[in-house]
């Protein structure tokens, strides 16, 4: 394995991963959903989730991010496969370019890419990367890339990973909320009126 920039391969792949990727939209689409969230604060995520080099985000990239994100959360708010495939084929025909591979001027290993450019507006690189990356998340597990939190409140999207009993909830907090309100408006029914 070759050394990439100081980069040890096993770091990168781990970092920049499907799942990883993907969990990366849902953190920035539930960031972005707020009117006008603070650019440091999504630029901060951006590097909790692998971003580096300078992030020089304004108040107008936000604005740009948030129209991609209610473009994605489309792909989140599917119920089954079939209508999250329809989702993504929309953004893939409306909002990508083709598929391409970049190493960043050797500065990273060979991975594909879905804007038009490395030098793409963040937006346009935030709706192309996750597209990818969702379309690639379908393709393995045949199932919808990720959901809408069920909690009545919250909102949040989430990447649905894995095999086992479906996800509802975006996470615990939320499941036992719905839990308690749930226990609660039962005991309410059960009490005979006065
Ligand atoms: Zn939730």
């Amino acid at each position: 394995m070759r050394y990439i920039a100081g980069v040890h391969p096993d770091d990168w792949s781990a970092r920049h991963s499907v799942a990883a990727m993907a969990r990366r939209t849902a953190a920035l689409v539930n960031a972005l959903a707020p009117e006008a969230p603070d650019p440091r604060g999504i630029a901060a995520l951006l590097r909790a989730h692998g971003e580096t080099g300078p992030l020089d985000l304004t108040a107008a990239d936000v604005t740009r991010m948030r129209r991609a994100a209610a473009l994605l959360r489309e792909v989140f708010a599917a119920a089954g496969t079939g209508t999250a495939a329809d989702a993504l084929n929309r953004l893939l025909r409306e909002h990508t370019g083709p598929l391409r591979l970049t190493s960043h001027g050797a500065g990273t290993p060979w991975h594909p890419h879905l804007d038009r450019d490395d030098d793409a507006p963040w937006d346009e690189w935030f709706l192309a990367s996750s597209c990818l990356a969702l379309t690639v998340l379908l393709w393995n597990t045949q199932e919808p890339p990720g959901r809408i939190c069920a909690a009545r409140s919250c909102g949040d999207v989430f990447v649905a990973q894995g095999r086992g009993p479906e996800r509802r909830y975006c996470s615990r907090r939320c499941a036992t909320r719905e839990r308690v309100a749930a226990h609660r408006r039962a005991r309410a029914a059960a009490v005979p009126p006065a």
